[in-house]
């Protein structure tokens, strides 16, 4: 056999602890002493799909707090890769924190370049529910049908469904399926966790003094407006892992859940989970250890409920494909509502007739982070009040959600939109009985400044 260049292509799964894919690749690089490349393409699926068949509902400049989470997560993996003795390459090329104009060749084409370079012979990716990020690999796989391509699980609790088509079409079938069938409600049960490399296979000799391509540390953080509590990276996931679970936070979650404005009051933990910097068996194995030591109530089980929601989500997507993104989604009908500048604007900038949602959208713009409560308000007020077309304001979370998910986003407004996986059809919320439940005493709309009409 002769010598590997294996390339290790990271899309949601920025971390390398439990990361299957990376412990794969560098066993088979370090066979007959091959090397190594790890490689963040920023936004392969853009360069191919979405701006090829661009929808008018795309909003395709990232937002600055998703931007700032992704740089962060992707410094804090490279600084992890160096310590096992490899780097990350990030393409395209250019500095993620500035306004530079994007390098004249695209991050896809400068990744083939790479690739054909370093005459990779395997490719190693992690499995996931990206529609666009697939049709992506497809393309690279079919442009370089010599080299071998390996895929893993990493970003699910399991690693396959019997079959898409077998996929329950409500959540709640698809729970009592799952409780049914596999031992993850045992406390005692354990997910198995692939271990860290303990070192990693190195660059391809002439990449060495090459510093093009390397990941350099950001000074994004200084530009941050906001005392920020969500920090990229693995190292901070797992310290709020850490600090999450010493807490008492989890034996309440049930009843805080809901709250617009509080950090210990639900988990947080979604940011981390949608870009891979925290496994989700990880995750998984510290709540049941939890409630081995401190308390297992009905709480603790609710956390299970939701992550079950992200798992559903992800199968969701993987089943329905393109769908995901289609005006009547998964049903027969299209919905009645349509596109509007005017409205869509004044629901962006928080300034619809709506405090309580004015002030959602405000902490969105300002953090990148809204409650699951004040996505379920302000998505309900943009198809019920305002009359939109859902994909706009899907599209407007996912450039802004630090926690953007494409199963979770697309899902859940399909869900709310009454075109998705809700058997009940279109939900609405009553925006004054959810603010005088949610926001008695107008805190958070005072903090967010939601009776402002204008910017
Ligand atoms: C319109 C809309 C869009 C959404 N877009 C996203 C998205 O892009 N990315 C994303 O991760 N979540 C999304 N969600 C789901 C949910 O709002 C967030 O996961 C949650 O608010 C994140 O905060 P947390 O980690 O404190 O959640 P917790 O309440 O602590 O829940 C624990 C974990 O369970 C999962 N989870 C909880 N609720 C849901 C749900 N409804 N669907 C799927 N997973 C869930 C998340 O991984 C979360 O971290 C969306 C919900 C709505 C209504």
């Amino acid at each position: 056999m002769g010598r590997k260049v294996v390339l290790m292509l990271f899309h949601n799964d920025l971390r390398i602890n439990d990361n299957a894919t990376l412990l794969k690749a560098a066993e088979i690089a370090s066979t007959n002493n091959g090397r190594l490349l790890c490689v963040y393409v920023s936004d392969l699926a853009d360069t191919l799909t979405k701006q090829t068949n661009k929808t008018p509902y795309y909003f395709d400049e990232m937002g600055r707090s998703r931007k700032q989470f992704l740089v962060e997560s992707l410094v804090d993996l490279n600084e992890s890769l160096q310590r096992l003795s490899n780097r990350l390459l990030y393409l395209p090329t250019d500095d993620l924190s500035t306004d530079k104009l994007p390098s004249t060749i695209d991050a896809f084409t400068q990744l083939c370049q790479l690739i054909e370079q370093h005459a990779v012979t395997d490719i190693y990716i992690s499995q996931t529910a990206d529609y666009h990020q697939n049709q992506a690999y497809k393309v690279l796989q079919h442009q370089f049908p010599q080299i071998s391509w390996h895929r893993y699980s990493n970003n699910t609790l399991f690693a396959v469904m019997s079959s898409t088509k077998d996929l329950p079409k409500s959540f709640t079938q698809f729970r009592k399926q799952i409780e049914a069938n596999h031992d993850l409600l045992n406390a005692e049960n354990n997910l198995t966790i692939t271990p860290m490399p303990k070192s990693l296979p190195p660059l391809p000799d002439d990449m060495i003094g090459n510093s093009v391509f390397f990941y350099k540390a950001q000074t994004f953080d200084k530009h941050a407006q906001h005392e920020r509590c969500f920090k990229g990276g693995e190292s901070s996931a797992i310290s709020h892992l850490n600090s999450y679970f010493k807490s008492e936070a989890p034996s309440t979650y049930k009843v805080t859940r809901n709250d617009l404005d509080n950090w210990k009051h639900s988990t947080k933990f979604s940011a981390w989970l949608a870009n891979g910097s925290l496994s989700v068996k990880v995750l998984l194995n510290r709540l049941r250890q939890y409630e081995c030591e401190v308390i297992a109530n009905d709480s603790t089980y609710w956390i299970w409920f939701e992550l079950l929601w992200r798992e559903y989500f992800y199968w969701y997507a993987l089943t329905h494909l393109q769908k995901l993104f289609w005006f009547r989604g998964i049903s027969q009908d299209a919905p009645s509502t349509c596109f509007n500048k005017e409205r869509l604007e004044q629901w962006q900038t928080g300034t619809t007739s709506y405090p309580i949602v004015n002030a959602c959208m405000h902490q969105l713009k300002a953090t990148g982070y809204m409650s699951n409560r004040g996505r379920q308000i302000v998505a309900s007020c943009f198809i019920h009040e305002l009359g939109l077309d859902w994909r706009y304001g899907a599209s407007y979370f996912e450039q802004h959600l630090i926690d953007y998910d494409v199963a979770s986003n697309w899902g859940n407004w399909q869900y709310l939109a009454g075109v998705g996986a809700d058997p009940r059809g279109c939900r609405q919320f009553n925006l004054k009985k959810q603010t005088q439940q949610y926001d008695p005493n107008g805190d958070f709309i005072n903090k967010w400044q939601g009776n402002k009409i204008s910017e």
